[in-house]
């Protein structure tokens, strides 16, 4: 099967996360930032109504990072984990262009 162009940029944007020092990887507390490297490269918004919908056509209102896939946050929390941004916390309010509906 051929590799997405999705897949490709979610997994180049893990190993960015995974090995660039400073980029997210090591933090052991704190929240993403959109000037990070990881951030602006996924074009996370620390809140998703700010997402430019002309650039990003597939954003939806009503997606945020506390319903995406990658979210491992508790529903009440204002902030929490992500699978992508790893070591570091993403706004539950948030959304970045990996988003992924939680499928239930
Ligand atoms: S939209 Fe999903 S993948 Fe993107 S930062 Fe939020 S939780 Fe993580």
């Amino acid at each position: 099967m051929k590799p997405s162009r999705r897949h490709f940029i979610l997994r180049t944007a893990s190993l960015i996360s995974a090995c660039v020092p400073g980029a997210n990887a090591f933090a052991e507390t704190g929240s993403v930032s959109e000037s990070d490297l990881t951030a602006r490269l996924l074009s996370y918004r620390i809140d998703a109504t700010s997402v430019d919908k002309a650039e990003h056509p597939k954003y939806v209102s009503g997606q945020v990072c506390a319903n995406c896939r990658h979210y491992k946050g508790l529903a009440a929390d204002r902030s929490g984990p992500c699978a992508i941004f790893l070591g570091e916390f993403v706004s539950a309010n948030g959304w970045c262009s990996v988003y992924g509906k939680i499928e239930r």
